[in-house]
């Protein structure tokens, strides 16, 4: 998950006992001249999803389910960290994808595969037709090989690269798919229960594209990522567009050479054009020249001149429109680094490297996915903030599946830095609960 999220808009999380007593009160009640007047808030009736889910919660098999989450905790967490010990940095996440098949495995899951990406995909099948839905978490981290992964355990508190982004993600998919199948929980459809590979940067959402791009592509309905930790609910994905750029020429003598376009020079151009690029705030459009290299010698002109760019946004058309700007700009640079020497026939080119592409969208908070994931949250009192980040939901999302990534519960800190901490507390179980009502809710309520 990328690091930063925006509360976008709060869900109100009424307690369920709340409406209930707002029910009990309000049939008798009504249309009595002396009712006193009560706050549109405490008197808000459940919506049909979020009635739904508290019943949900009820039925003996969840409710079983949920008691066990609490009371197994431990075994949650000693997957988090099992998890967490084996080292998967980008495009090595082999061996932490085997150990999580095996895991799945040992619990029941049928149909277990790792597909050409690296991906670990697993079915568990319901009792009726129904819509496929996946749960799952990412195995990569953002650590090279080499990092010391052994988790320090201090009380409720565990510190290791990784432990929260995404062992957490990973941990809760594991105990809320073994209550599933333990408690038999009867569902419809179909649970894909999925770890991809290349959620973080560098992988470039590798797993996440194969998985949409392959032979399950027009079978999926509905996708949870679970990443990272709290209890957020990301339904808005920030594109981003990554390039390298190169200004290249033969490059010469500082002195002997000089009159000729300087790559170099003409990279300093295009960055002041893109230092000076309109970027709106509603939607949120960012730019960004992130790494700058080139050269040999302050006596040369450089061979070549080369930066890094990335431009996000939460919008798609926002963000179609600052890069064909930023095209523009880099082609003008390069036009008037050639025009400031006329009577040089040397040649200065301009290459353009794509990095990356996460697509922009979002999953609109009145689709069924998004009320189900609130109502969950409201049925077991938790506040669930509704927020906008990069995740492996981006590619579904931007697909216009029903796609939201959810938090695992729990406090986490410093995500993608060495000394990343997962807090259990007292209510880290909450995390698996609440995902195992929001799953089995979208596979059995409408
Ligand atoms: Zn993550």
């Amino acid at each position: 998950m990328s690091p930063l999220v925006s509360p976008r808009s709060a869900a109100t999380a009424i307690p369920a006992l709340l409406s209930l007593l707002t029910l009990a009160l309000a049939s008798p009640a009504a249309g009595h001249a002396q009712q006193p007047k009560t706050t549109a808030k405490s008197v808000a009736k459940a919506t049909p999803t979020e009635a739904a889910l508290d019943r949900l919660a009820k039925q003996p098999a969840v409710a079983k389910a949920m008691a066990a989450l609490q009371r197994e905790n431990e075994w949650t967490l000693t997957e988090q960290v099992g998890l967490c010990e084996i080292p998967a940095p980008p495009f090595k996440e082999a061996a932490r994808a085997a150990a999580f098949r095996d895991k799945l495995a040992a619990l029941g899951v049928q149909k277990l595969r790792i597909d050409r990406e690296g991906n670990v995909i697993g079915e568990i099948k319901g009792t009726g037709p129904g819509p496929t839905l996946v749960l799952s978490g990412h195995l990569d981290t953002v650590f090279p090989e080499g990092t010391n992964v052994k988790v320090k355990r201090e009380g409720t508190k565990f510190t290791a690269p990784g432990i929260g982004d995404d062992c957490r993600g990973l941990a809760a998919v594991l105990a809320t798919t073994r209550q599933i199948i333990a408690q038999k929980i009867p569902f419809n459809g179909r649970l894909l229960v999925i770890g991809t590979v290349g959620e973080e940067g560098p992988g470039n959402l590798r797993g996440v594209r194969a998985l949409f791009s392959g032979p399950l592509k027009d079978s999926i309905d509905m996708f949870i990522s679970i990443d990272g930790t709290g209890f957020g609910i990301t339904n808005g994905a920030v594109g981003s567009n990554r390039y390298r750029v190169t200004y290249k020429g033969p490059g010469g003598h500082s002195y002997g050479a000089f009159g000729m376009p300087n790559p170099i020079h003409a990279m300093g151009r295009a960055i002041a054009k893109i230092a000076e690029l309109e970027a709106s705030t509603n939607p949120k459009v960012t730019f960004n020249v992130g790494l700058v290299s080139g050269g040999t010698s302050v006596n040369s002109i450089s061979a070549d001149g080369i930066m890094d760019i990335d431009l996000r946004s939460e919008s798609a058309a926002a963000l179609a429109d600052i890069d064909a700007r930023l095209q523009v700009a880099l082609r003008q640079a390069l036009a008037e680094e050639k025009a400031r020497w006329p009577k040089s026939s040397v040649p200065l080119s301009l290459v353009i490297d794509t990095t990356g592409l996460r697509p922009a969208g979002t999953t609109a908070d009145t689709t069924f996915i998004v009320r189900t994931s609130l109502a969950a949250a409201r049925t077991m009192n938790v506040y669930a903030p509704l927020t906008i980040s990069s995740t492996d939901a981006n590619i579904p999302i931007s697909k216009g599946i029903a796609a939201v990534t959810l938090d695992g519960g729990g406090v986490g800190r410093g995500a993608h830095s060495l000394d990343e901490s997962y807090d259990d507390r007292t209510d880290g179980y909450k995390g698996p609960q609440w995902i195992l009502l929001v799953v089995i809710g979208l596979l059995t309520t409408r």
